[in-house]
């Protein structure tokens, strides 16, 4: 049976990430938090735009104060006062000084800044007590940017500090990749929708719920099919409708080798290629995942369990790297020390909800508590992370290390 590396591999080669020049929006920059910088930003200004202070203080030339002692100041001429932005008009001669303030332009003539606790006023003149390194608290023009080299490259998620940045380049609008289209649909007879009133036989679909919130908050736009009978008829028709209006299909149920299982057969009769039918994980055997020229498939297990943990594992960096993020798309995992006891039966790379505590600024994982069955929805309530047991390793003490998966 293929590893989860190996599946892991072959899905992530078959992504064509959103293209730069078609998949593009043009956003206002308040809207850009969380989405995906489409083409470099290159900027005409330099940061800082011009030379400045870097603190509240004095003005001065270096040549003046080199020699300036507490027990032989220098007095300089104040002949200026320079407030943030405010303009100087005069051009500081031998012996002056400007008074100035953090972030104001510095004046011509002057090429370092006293600050003011080294220095005493009186009347326009100034005491300096200490001499300063030279250009010493002056930020230069361009120090930290300079115009017409990259200030920020394309694929990275945009958060409040990229935001910053373009707000401070006078970018009012933004380009980034429009988001992901990802269908979802349900498959089984026996599902209904939560509001509707059970019957014998019935569960409400959960997996709907789950998938679509776990892709919403990936940064992808859901397009929501509802519930499918396990009828070839029906399930061929959305999955066709689907793969035409998608990047990403998602559907659950119909995977197993049930007599009802019908979902691989209409995707090899639509013309899918099928990479693969089942992976050694635990849960989330049965995982199907197909490709379509324009869209990618997965056809997920039922087990709503199963659904998640295969979509954490699998469609999770799927949306990323499909999204046009350049990097940090690949699911990452956190070594951390295990509190409980884990069994696996070593056949299977076995995933295994809980909650990772922060003791001492030390991540912990705590197992859940509740029924530990393949099919404990309830169980996963309240987790954070997901313990992974490799192929092979069948118990971890309390106390060992152990691989998790972040879940938020
Ligand atoms: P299947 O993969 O269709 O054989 O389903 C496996 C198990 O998951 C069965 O117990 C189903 O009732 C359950 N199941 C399937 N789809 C859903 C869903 N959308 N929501 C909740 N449970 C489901
Ligand atoms: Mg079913």
């Amino acid at each position: 049976m293929l590893s989860v590396r190996d599946a892991e591999a072959t899905i992530l080669n078959s992504i064509q990430p959103l293209d730069h020049q078609q998949d593009l929006e043009f956003i206002d920059l308040l809207m850009a938090n969380n989405r995906i910088l489409a083409t470099p930003v290159i900027s005409s200004l330099d940061f800082p735009h011009w030379h400045n202070s870097a603190m509240d203080g004095y003005a001065v030339r270096y040549a003046d104060v080199q020699q300036a002692r507490a027990n032989k100041p220098v007095v300089l001429e104040v002949v200026e006062e320079i407030t943030a932005g405010y303009q100087p008009q005069v051009t500081i001669k031998p012996g002056q000084a400007a008074r100035i303030f953090t972030g104001a332009m510095m004046p011509a003539g002057a090429d370092t800044v006293v600050m003011q606790e080294k220095t005493h006023l009186q009347e326009n003149r100034v005491f300096v007590f200490l001499a300063p390194q030279p250009q010493e608290f002056v930020r230069h023009k361009g120090d930290f940017y300079q115009a017409g080299s990259e200030l920020l490259p394309a694929g990275i998620n945009l958060t409040a500090s990229e935001i910053a940045v373009l707000a401070a380049a006078q970018r009012e609008q933004v380009c980034v990749f429009r988001r992901p289209r990802v269908a979802i649909f349900s498959s089984g007879n026996e599902l209904v929708m939560p509001e509707e009133m059970l019957k014998p036989g019935q569960i409400a679909d959960s997996n709907q719920y789950a998938l679509a919130t776990l892709v919403r908050e990936l940064g992808a736009e859901v397009l929501l099919l509802g519930i499918i009978k396990d009828d070839p008829k029906a399930l061929e028709e959305i999955i066709d409708y689907a793969i035409a209006n998608a990047d990403i299909v998602l559907s659950t149920g119909g995977v197993s080798v049930g007599d009802y299982d019908y979902i691989d057969k209409i995707l090899a009769s639509l013309g899918a290629k099928i990479h693969f039918r089942a992976v050694q994980m635990r849960p989330g055997k049965p995982l199907t995942f197909a490709t379509f020229p324009n869209s990618l498939y997965f056809g997920l297990p039922g087990n709503p369990v199963s659904a998640l943990v295969t979509c954490w594992r699998f469609v999770q960096p799927t949306i990323k790297k499909l999204a046009g993020l350049a990097k940090g798309w690949e699911t990452t995992f956190l070594k951390v020390k295990s509190h409980s006891e884990l069994k696996s039966n070593g056949k299977m790379e076995t995933y295994i909800g809980g909650k990772l505590h922060l003791v001492n600024g030390v991540y912990q994982f705590h197992k859940a508590l509740g029924n530990d069955s393949s099919g404990n929805l309830i169980n996963l309530a309240q987790t954070n992370a997901l313990a992974v047991l490799p192929v092979g390793k069948t118990f971890v003490y309390p106390g060992e290390e152990v691989f998790v998966l972040l879940l938020s």
